[in-house]
C-alpha cells in the first residue's frame, strides 16, 4: 500500500447513553486499544479519523480526532467519514443499548426499586459493513468471555468485515482496561494470527503489519 494514499478510520473507547444530564449506560473500556491503533496508522504515514468517545486518554500527535459521547453520535461521524476511507477499524466499545427516554432534568433519587426501559443502539459496524466498497477493508473487534474464535468468526460474516481481532474479556487475560492485550486476528479466508500478551502498543502494531500484507497478496 502506498501510505501517503491510506485514510484510516478508527472507533475508539466507550460510549455513554444518558438517562438524565448526570447519569449514563455504558461499557468498560479504556480507550487504549483504538488510541494505539490511531498511533500506528499515523506511524505508517497514513491519514487517520478516530472517532472517539469519553476517556482520559491523550490524542496521538497528527491524528484527526472526532470526540462523541453517544452510539448515534458515533454513528453519525463515522458514517460522514466512512466513504473516503480506504481501511476502517471499529475497536469502540458501542453501550448496546440506551434508555428510551433521556429526563431534561436530574432524576430524583428512588425510593426503592424502579424499571427502565430501554431500546437498542444502531449497530455501527453492522450498519456501515453493507456500505463497504472494493478497496475498502473493514476491521472488528470481537471481545468475549467464551468460545472467542468460533463467536468471533460468526461475528466477522455477520459484520461484513475482512479481519476480525479477537480477545478474551474476563479472567486473567482480560484486555478490557489494562496496558496488555492478547489477540487472535482472523482473516475472511480463515487465516489466524495469534499474538501476545504484549502491549496495546505492540499488538497495535502487529494488527497493522498483518493488514498490510494480507492485502498486498
Ligand atoms: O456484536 P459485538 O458488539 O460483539 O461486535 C463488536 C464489533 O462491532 C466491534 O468491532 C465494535 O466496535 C462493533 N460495534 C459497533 N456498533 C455497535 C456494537 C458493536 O460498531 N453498536
Amino acid at each position: 500500500m502506498d501510505a501517503s494514499t491510506i485514510r484510516c478510520l478508527i472507533t475508539a473507547g466507550p460510549t455513554r447513553e444518558h438517562l438524565d444530564p448526570v447519569r449514563y449506560i455504558s461499557n468498560g473500556s479504556s480507550g487504549k486499544m483504538g488510541y494505539a491503533l490511531a498511533a500506528a496508522a499515523r506511524g505508517r504515514g497514513w491519514s487517520v479519523d478516530l472517532v472517539s468517545g469519553p476517556v482520559a486518554l491523550e490524542p496521538p500527535e497528527g491524528v484527526a480526532v472526532h470526540r462523541v459521547v453517544s452510539g448515534e453520535e458515533m454513528f453519525w461521524k463515522t458514517e460522514e467519514l466512512f466513504d473516503r476511507a480506504r481501511v476502517v477499524i471499529f475497536c469502540a466499545a458501542v453501550s448496546d443499548f440506551r434508555p428510551v427516554r433521556r429526563e431534561r432534568l436530574k432524576r430524583k433519587k428512588p425510593d426503592g426499586r424502579f424499571l427502565l426501559e430501554m431500546e437498542p443502539v444502531v449497530d455501527i459496524a453492522r450498519t456501515l459493513g453493507k456500505r463497504k466498497k472494493g478497496g475498502q477493508f473493514l476491521v472488528g473487534f470481537a471481545a468475549e468471555t467464551d468460545e472467542l474464535e468460533e463467536k468471533a468468526k460468526r461475528k466477522l460474516e455477520a459484520k461484513n468485515f475482512d479481519w476480525i481481532v479477537a480477545n478474551q474479556v474476563g479472567g486473567p487475560n482480560s484486555a478490557m482496561e489494562g496496558d496488555e492485550n492478547q489477540i487472535a486476528m482472523i482473516s475472511r479466508s480463515g487465516e489466524i494470527y495469534r499474538f501476545g500478551p504484549a502491549l496495546k502498543e505492540e499488538v497495535a502494531r502487529f494488527i497493522l503489519e498483518k493488514l498490510v500484507i494480507g492485502e498486498g497478496r
